[in-house]
């Protein structure tokens, strides 16, 4: 599926470009378009890009889990799982307790249920694989409204700040 789409892409762009064009620089920079093309055809939200995500005070990757920003969930990963910490509005750590967290993940377009557990007051979902996609659905108690959030799960790591790529440090690159 990805590598037809990076076929597909790889097409598209070449007839953007002369052959004696094709220098060296040019080639990086295509890779770059062709990444970009991926992120835009794997992705619904169209605003993803490189740097620009929000770090928690732990260090993982701060998830809106409200409308208004005043709760978050921190996501680590730490023996092949993803724990999940609830946030308040300053960042302050939040008891578990009627929440709910809902947990789809696998390769885009073919998110499958995850199995998610209450432990340590975090939420426990086993990890996705590298590249892959974590979609959680939040409600504040069983009859709140559902809040959805994501990340891809890219564990390569950031040529700039050395971190991998989902919890990458750099600020969000200007369009
Ligand atoms: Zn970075």
């Amino acid at each position: 599926m990805t590598l037809r789409a990076g076929a597909a892409a790889w097409t598209l762009q070449r007839g953007h470009f002369h052959p004696s064009q094709t220098t060296h620089k040019k080639t990086h920079n295509l890779k770059k378009h062709i990444l970009a093309l991926l992120s835009s055809l794997t992705i619904t939200v169209s605003a993803f890009g490189h740097g620009g995500v929000e770090i928690g005070p732990n260090g993982g990757r701060l998830l809106e889990f409200s409308k208004d920003e005043t709760m978050h969930g921190e996501v680590t990963v730490k023996d092949g799982n993803f724990h999940i910490a609830l946030l308040d509005k300053d960042k302050k750590s939040v008891a578990l307790g009627e929440q709910t967290l809902t947990a789809t993940g696998g390769p885009s377009g073919k998110a499958a249920k995850l199995t998610v557990e209450k432990k340590d007051g975090k939420f426990v979902i086993p990890a996705v694989k590298d590249g892959e996609w974590l979609i959680l659905q939040y409600k504040d108690s069983a009859k709140a409204k559902a809040v959805t959030a994501r990340l891809q799960y890219d564990t390569g790591a950031c040529e700039k700040c050395k971190a991998q790529e989902w919890v990458c440090k750099c600020p969000a690159e200007k369009k």
